[in-house]
């Protein structure tokens, strides 16, 4: 299969190289794919003599982008949690409700009660949705199992939805996201469960690329945390962590030391850290979505921009903290309370993102070489598109050489 995408108002073909605003813009451009590779990208009128005979779409001066990637979502849960979104409205804090039992607790019993069928189900609604938007690649998180049974049923919601739906998921064990009420005396237990008995299975079995732990109040300990992320290490997990998100702990740079692929939320991060974060090539993961709704303070991504750190932006979709998969809305957010600018925010939900799941060779660019994924997005450049944050500016999204969406 190979065809020609001609009359591109605006292409970026956001390579790895140059800043975080450095998206390698074309104007006028067309776009040549074979067998789900890009082999040709430059300006229309010098689209080469061998390509002009192929199948041709018209853009008709939209503007394309590769596939968007979102590198941080927990997909898979059962139930919602619409009535703390009105406690947390009046007043309470996240902790608070979570002390109370609410919180991811209420999500972990409402997952362990839902059929692995109906979870499916669910997942499998919302990817429908998502691709819409654009998204050809998504990072899906375990976490609300927390038992050898239930972790193992998340991940295997992620692997039949990988063979029954067209957008790549990227599967991440966070098995140590809270301790489990049963293990709250013993949180020792729990952790020795989690290196001993769960990532050696899952491991085994394939059923994750990464491994992710939350530590911060109320969840892990630094020292649990590195425990966790060690032993995945050694089973050839890559690693991520939540970390600094509500509090400081020292979590970034001990994850970023361990050769982390990604760090996660680091609204608390220090100052301090980054040059051992920017050292170790972790990309720092934006969350504006949890900020959003828990009212706490965005991510500092100017510091981070500065010291050379590729910064990502995901929505975090999960019940709690960022109940919503609106990538594009989350870019806007990143543009008007991170100070990041469209290009810069562009780059972040596909190449860096790319990296932050060790894809970085092969998908979140459209140069020659990378798979074709891609989204049209109806509006004449990256600046108008976030700007104008239309219900769903996307028309079109080809992944890995096929149309998967079009308007
Ligand atoms: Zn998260």
């Amino acid at each position: 299969m190979s065809n020609v995408i001609r009359g591109i108002g605006q292409l970026a073909t956001c390579p790895i190289t140059g800043g975080q605003d450095h998206i390698g813009i074309i104007e006028g451009a067309a776009l040549v794919q074979q067998q789900g590779r890009v082999v040709w990208v430059g300006k229309d009128n010098d689209l080469p003599a061998e390509f002009q005979s192929l199948d041709a779409l018209d853009a008709q001066g939209a503007l394309v982008v590769p596939g968007l990637i979102d590198c941080h979502t927990h997909l898979c849960f059962g139930g919602w949690r619409g009535d703390e979104f009105e406690m947390r409205i009046q007043g309470q804090s996240y902790q608070a409700i979570a002390a109370a039992g609410g919180g991811i607790r209420s999500t972990v019993a409402a997952t362990r009660n839902t059929s692995q069928d109906d979870l499916t189900a669910k997942a499998s609604a919302a990817l429908a949705q998502i691709i819409q938007l654009g998204v050809t690649t998504l990072e899906c998180k375990s976490g609300y199992g927390l038992s050898v049974e239930h972790e193992l049923k998340q991940l295997c919601v992620y692997q039949s939805l990988q063979q029954s739906q067209p957008i790549e998921l990227v599967p991440t064990f966070l098995g140590a996201h809270i301790v489990p009420p049963e293990y709250s005396e013993q949180r020792d237990v729990y952790v020795r469960l989690i290196c001993d008995t769960m990532l050696p299975q899952i491991a085994e079995e394939k059923l994750a690329e990464f491994c992710d732990v939350y530590i911060d109040t109320g969840a892990f300990s630094l020292d649990e945390g590195k425990q966790i992320l060690s032993r995945a290490k050694a089973l050839g997990l890559g690693l991520k962590a939540h970390a600094e998100q509500l509090s400081y702990t020292g979590a970034a740079a001990m994850a970023a030391s361990l050769g982390a692929a990604s760090l996660e939320h680091l609204e608390y991060l220090d100052h301090s850290d980054l040059q051992t974060i920017q050292q170790a090539g972790s990309v720092a993961v934006s969350l504006p979505f949890a900020s959003l709704y828990l009212r706490e303070r965005y991510l500092d991504c100017r510091s981070l921009i500065e010291q050379g750190i590729p910064v990502a932006v995901a929505t975090d979709f999960n019940p709690g903290s960022a109940p919503s998969y609106q990538l594009p809305m989350a870019m806007t957010l990143a543009c008007l309370n991170q100070q990041m600018t469209p290009a810069e925010v562009l780059k972040a939900c596909t190449i860096h993102a790319a990296k932050a799941l060790q894809r970085e060779q092969r998908i979140g660019s459209l140069l020659p070489g990378f798979q074709a994924d891609l989204a049209i997005i109806n509006a004449p450049t990256v600046n108008h598109w976030m700007y104008h944050l239309q219900s769903n500016a996307c028309v079109g999204v080809m992944k890995n050489g096929n149309w998967v969406h079009q308007v």
